[in-house]
């Protein structure tokens, strides 16, 4: 059985509308899809009715942004009801601020030389609530400003660099307890990206066991044959279960493809052992 309990549609900043993305996990051979978009479960409707009919099982899902101890980091919600009211509301309310966000990007983007790119990231996106740094970053690569998304974040887009802007997310307690209230696991998303020494990354795993979460990405697109073990580790030593996903976005833009993800270490519990 093939799992991706990550990926993204046109609903936050994927390429593929929720059915295209369905497809072409079916295509490539996954057995149990998650959709995970950011701050937005929309698209899991959407996607519903194409995986019933490919055969595919799909995982109502979502990735919350969290602003912890200062920085932001990514809780990912398995099995959500996605019309759960509570839900429905904390993420509106992650959403809202994405709008002022995106204009304060722009205005500093223009302030580095970069214009044109309230609009031609508003174009980019699908959903018109949901702007988010990767269609600065399409824009900034279709433009020709910067030669790949790699190097855009790179040189753009991440913290210190100048169009990257401070922002306030959800909180862990708030992310995980609307997880929790609309029925889902609560899954740490790519530990191994988040730039933290030993001591912070203990204090995360700690807080976010307390809170009650339930699991941690141990296999993602993001992660280096070599973090695999060691968030392996960590969730043994947290008692926490382990998931597996692509984080896909788009087609051809050097992320990981649906489904193309290494076997989780056999000391790892997977997520979904019980369902
Ligand atoms: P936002 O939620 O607006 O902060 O956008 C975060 C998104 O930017 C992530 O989900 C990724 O899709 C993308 N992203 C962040 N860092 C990188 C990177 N180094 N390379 C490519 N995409 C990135
Ligand atoms: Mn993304
Ligand atoms: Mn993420
Ligand atoms: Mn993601």
């Amino acid at each position: 059985m093939i799992f991706d309990l990550h990926s993204h549609s046109t609903a936050s900043d994927g390429v593929l509308s929720p059915p295209d993305l369905v497809s072409r996990a079916a295509q490539q051979g996954v057995d149990v899809l998650a959709l995970t978009d950011h701050d937005e479960v929309r698209g899991v409707i959407a996607a519903r009715v194409v995986a019933a009919e490919r055969a595919i099982e799909l995982v109502a899902g979502v990735e919350i942004s969290v602003t912890w101890a200062g920085r932001t980091i990514h809780i990912v919600g398995l099995r959500v009801d996605p019309e759960y009211p509570a839900l429905l509301e904390g993420l509106r309310g992650n959403r809202s601020g994405r709008q002022d966000r995106a204009q304060r990007m722009a205005d500093a983007l223009a302030g580095a030389g970069i214009s044109g790119s309230m609009e031609g990231a508003r174009l980019l996106a699908a959903n018109e609530e949901l702007i988010s740094r990767t269609h600065f970053a399409r824009f900034m690569v279709e433009q020709g400003y910067v030669k790949n998304m790699k190097t855009v974040f790179k040189k753009f887009l991440v913290r210190g660099k100048p169009g990257y802007v401070n922002h306030q997310w959800a909180s862990l307690a708030e992310a995980i307890g609307w997880i929790h209230a609309a029925g889902g696991v609560a899954v740490l998303a790519h530990p191994g990206r988040y730039e933290m020494g030993k001591e912070k990354m203990a204090l995360l795993m700690a807080e976010f066991k307390e809170l009650g979460g339930e699991a941690i990405e141990v296999v993602t697109g993001s992660h280096t044959p070599e973090q695999v073990p060691v968030f392996a580790a960590y969730a043994e030593r947290y008692g926490l279960l382990a998931s597996v996903g692509s984080d896909f976005h788009a087609p051809g833009e050097g992320g990981r493809e649906l489904g193309r993800l290494a076997p989780l270490p056999a000391r790892c519990i997977p997520v979904w052992r019980d369902w």
